[in-house]
C-alpha cells in the first residue's frame, strides 16, 4: 500500500523527469552529427557529416580534401586525420560554393591551400551595399527598414542567421541576404577555368568544370585517377533522387554535364550525397532525367496539369533511391517548370 502510494505520487513528478531527460538525450541525439570515415579506394576516404559527405586522398606528403562542409565537420576531421596519418591537410579542393558544402575550410588555412572554380569568386563576392533584400527575404523585414534583424528573421534566414550575417552587426543586409549563408567559406586562393591538375605525394588530383548548369555555375567534379574515383556533388547522387524541384533553366546543360562524367575513366563514382557507386550510377542519374523528361512532356502535350502528372508520374523503377517518397512529386514539378518556361 505503501509502495503503491509512493509510486502514486511519485509518478507526476516522476514522469515528468522521464520525459524531461528523454527531450534533453533527444536534443542531445539531434544536435550531435552523425560523422563517420570509410575507406572506398586506395588511399581514398569517405567522411560523413549526417547526409553529407567529403572525400580525402591520404598521400605521404599530406591530404587533399574534397569539401569541408561546415566548421563542426572540419574541426572534427582535422582531429581525425592528424590522430589517424599525422599529414596535414595541404590542399582543400571545392565542389562548388554552396554553405552547406563549402563551409569550414579556415579550420585548414594554416596548411592548406585552397581551389575552385574560378566563378566561385563571383558568388562569394559581396553585392553592392545598397542592394535590397531578394523576394524570398523581403517577406520578413516587418519593421520595413529594408533589413533582417534576428527578432524578425524565421525559416533559413534564422537558422543560418550567422552565416549570412558577414559583418556581425546583428542584421542580414540585402546584400548579405543576396550573397547567401557563405561567411563561413574560405575563399579559393588558385582557381582555373576548365581543368586543374594537383599533385602532392606522386598522386594526382583533377578538377573538371562542368559548365554551367541547373544546380550551379562553378561546380567541379574531382578526380582521383589513382583510386580510379570521382566525386560527384548535389548535381549527381548515386541512388538518391535530384533535390526537390532541381532548379531553373539549364536541363540539357545538366545532362550535359552528366554525359561529360560519363565519359571520363573511373570505377568509383562517390557522391557528397546518396552512396559510394559506379559509373553506371551516373548514368542512371541521365536516364531518370530523361525518362521524367519525356513523361513530364507527353503529359503537357496531351494537356495535363502539374497536379495531374505529380499524381500520375510516379517513375516506379526510382522507388529505392534515397528520397523518392520526398522529392519525387517535387522533381516533376520541376520538370514541369523546366519544360514551360
Ligand atoms: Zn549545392
Amino acid at each position: 500500500m505503501n509502495n503503491r502510494h509512493s509510486l502514486a505520487s511519485c509518478f507526476p513528478l516522476c514522469f515528468g523527469l522521464i520525459v524531461a531527460m528523454g527531450l534533453v538525450m533527444g536534443a542531445r541525439a539531434q544536435d550531435e552529427p552523425t560523422r563517420s570515415i570509410t575507406q572506398i579506394g586506395e588511399d581514398l576516404y569517405r567522411a560523413q557529416n549526417n547526409i553529407h559527405h567529403a572525400v580525402f586522398l591520404v598521400t605521404d606528403d599530406g591530404i587533399i580534401l574534397a569539401d569541408p562542409i561546415n566548421t563542426g565537420f572540419s574541426t572534427w576531421l582535422k582531429s581525425e586525420l592528424d590522430r589517424r596519418f599525422g599529414v596535414p591537410v595541404r590542399y582543400v579542393l571545392y565542389s562548388h560554393h554552396h554553405w552547406d558544402h563549402a563551409s569550414g575550410g579556415a579550420v585548414f588555412e594554416d596548411t592548406a591551400q585552397f581551389v575552385g572554380h574560378e566563378n566561385m569568386l563571383n558568388h562569394i563576392a559581396m553585392p553592392p551595399a545598397d542592394t535590397s533584400l531578394p523576394v524570398n527575404a523581403s517577406g520578413q523585414d516587418e519593421n520595413g527598414n529594408g533589413q533582417l534583424e534576428r527578432s524578425e528573421v524565421s525559416g533559413i534566414f534564422e537558422s543560418r542567421f550567422d552565416l549570412y550575417d558577414e559583418d556581425g552587426n546583428d542584421a542580414i543586409s540585402g546584400a548579405e541576404a543576396t550573397r547567401g549563408a557563405l561567411k563561413e567559406v574560405r575563399a579559393p586562393n588558385l582557381t582555373y577555368k576548365d581543368r586543374l591538375t594537383i599533385s602532392l605525394g606522386n598522386k594526382d588530383v583533377e578538377l573538371i568544370y562542368t559548365g554551367n548548369q541547373t544546380h550551379t555555375d562553378d561546380m567541379s567534379i574531382i578526380r582521383f585517377p589513382d583510386a580510379s574515383a570521382i566525386f560527384l556533388v548535389d548535381w549527381v547522387s548515386p541512388s538518391r533522387l535530384p533535390f526537390a524541384t532541381l532548379g531553373t533553366g539549364m536541363l540539357e546543360a545538366w545532362l550535359n554535364a552528366i554525359r561529360l562524367a560519363e565519359a571520363l575513366e573511373y570505377d568509383i563514382a562517390v557522391g557528397g550525397h546518396g552512396v559510394v557507386g559506379d559509373k553506371a550510377d551516373v548514368t542512371a542519374v541521365r536516364h531518370y532525367l530523361e525518362e521524367l523528361r519525356d513523361q513530364v512532356a507527353t503529359g503537357i502535350a496531351a494537356g495535363r496539369s502539374m497536379e495531374e502528372l505529380q499524381a500520375s508520374v510516379l517513375m516506379e523503377p526510382y522507388q529505392s533511391w534515397q528520397n523518392y517518397e520526398l522529392w519525387r512529386a517535387l522533381n516533376v514539378e520541376g520538370m514541369y517548370n523546366l519544360l514551360t518556361p
